[in-house]
């Protein structure tokens, strides 16, 4: 491949969509596409919307704890 040297890479697995994209934010240990984070900014606290990506966060900030 004569590109200019940067592969292309599949991307990563966004935790709210859960769909393999490209670009994105990495939170903590996880991956959260750029369209999830716009709609994540642009969702008011209100909205239901909000709280479903809350609770998506919530499972990586606070992993399963093992006894
Ligand atoms: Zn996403």
């Amino acid at each position: 491949m004569d590109s200019n040297g940067i592969k292309k890479q599949v991307g990563e697995t966004c935790i709210v969509c859960e769909e393999e994209k490209a670009l994105g934010i990495h939170l903590y240990t996880s991956f959260i596409c750029v369209e999830c984070e716009k709609s994540l900014i642009n969702t008011e606290t209100s909205d239901p919307m909000y709280q479903y990506f809350l609770r998506k966060l919530q499972r990586v900030k606070t992993p399963p704890l093992y006894s």
